[in-house]
């Protein structure tokens, strides 16, 4: 951290920052210029963040040279994490993993459907919420425990591993039973207790990215859950708010590249919900490819128009045929595989 003090500094305060540097384990190193003095802390700084040296007479600037999160980043951990959800199912390899199914379990001859279909096209995950955070509290809700039980036969008839959201703390050990992979959905990003909830399990944690969360934001988030223990996250980017009503979101792909520069932590996208439109998904599935993602989530649906929830941003099992097809090629072309 570099800490640039005001041109009326006086020794006294001067004194007073570099005692409350060495109370934190920090070294400092005075450098006393024609015009400023600057003071140099080296080791940790986040151990600092409870106390900003900002405010403390004297200072003008303080520049962070570490990030503020620490086990996400790529200062920690330099090779990129391969997160295993089943047997043979790793994130963050060569494999670009495809994660499809219903926005919300419905019926459960419906949902052996779509799996069979998705996993015939080439998904290697089943999605499904069975608790579903919806803005409405007049919206489907889910069918909550019965959902999961779907989920799981849905699993035992494709062999297909399953990633469904869980909304409550209370019900982490629950969707944990059932569940490969526990989705924290976009609304729930900061909700501390629930990400240090997930972090107490031995089970890999899909965070999506929050409505209008920073970059920062989510990798903070993320860094709660490893906090705690649990180091098999997969990131998630689905879509930023913007000014655009065009789209029901806006997809962030920049997202990629800059977070794998910035994390260690595989990351894939979600066209689903960046778009709120069908028409839109298969385009930006190709691009998510392209930009590098891990992996892709989609929704799919035999009928759209009849589904409880997000239809219209459901594709067809043929069309999501079609989407594995164009990927794969896509795929190839940079050195990986669908
Ligand atoms: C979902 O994937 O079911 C979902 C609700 O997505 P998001 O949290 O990204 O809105
Ligand atoms: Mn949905």
């Amino acid at each position: 951290m570099i800490i640039v003090l005001k041109p009326d500094v006086t020794e006294k305060e001067i004194n007073h920052i570099i005692d409350k540097l060495k109370e934190y384990g920090l070294k400092p190193h005075v450098s006393r210029g024609e015009e400023r003095v600057i003071i140099g802390a080296i080791g940790d700084e986040r151990q600092l963040a409870s106390q900003p040296l900002s405010i403390f007479p004297g200072v003008e600037k303080v520049m962070p040279i570490l990030s503020p999160y620490k086990l996400v980043s790529r200062e920690f951990k330099k090779t990129d994490s391969i997160v295993e959800v089943a047997k043979g199912v790793k994130i963050g390899g060569k494999k670009v993993h495809v994660m499809a199914g219903p926005c919300a379990v419905e019926k459960q001859d419906l949902l052996v459907h779509i799996a069979q279909a998705v996993k015939e096209a080439g998904a290697t995950i089943l999605r499904g919420g069975a608790f579903k955070p919806r803005t409405s509290p007049y919206s489907f809700q889910g069918l909550e425990e019965k959902g999961l039980e779907f989920l799981v036969e849905a699993k035992k008839k494709t062999g297909l591993p399953i990633v469904t959201e869980v909304v409550d703390p209370r019900d982490v050990a629950l969707v944990a039973e059932h569940a490969d992979i526990l989705q924290i959905g976009a609304r729930n990003m900061q909700n501390f207790r629930l990400l240090t909830e997930v972090g107490a399990y031995d089970k890999p944690v899909l965070l999506k990215r929050g409505l209008s969360a920073t970059i920062k934001e989510f990798l903070l988030s993320a860094e709660y859950v490893m906090a705690r223990g649990n180091h098999k996250v997969i990131l998630c980017e689905r879509g930023i708010r913007t000014f655009e009503t065009a789209t029901r979101n806006t997809l962030d792909l920049s997202a990629v590249p800059v977070i794998k520069g910035m994390s260690h932590l595989p990351i894939i996208v979600d066209p689903s919900h960046a778009t709120g439109r069908w028409e839109l998904v298969v385009p930006l599935a190709r691009a998510a490819v392209a930009a590098g993602a891990d992996g892709i989530m989609v929704e799919v649906h035999q009928n759209p128009e009849e589904a409880l929830c997000d239809g219209e941003e459901s594709i067809k099992p043929n069309k999501f045929k079609t989407m594995m097809s164009e990927i794969r090629k896509i795929a190839d072309a940079i050195g990986r595989e669908v």
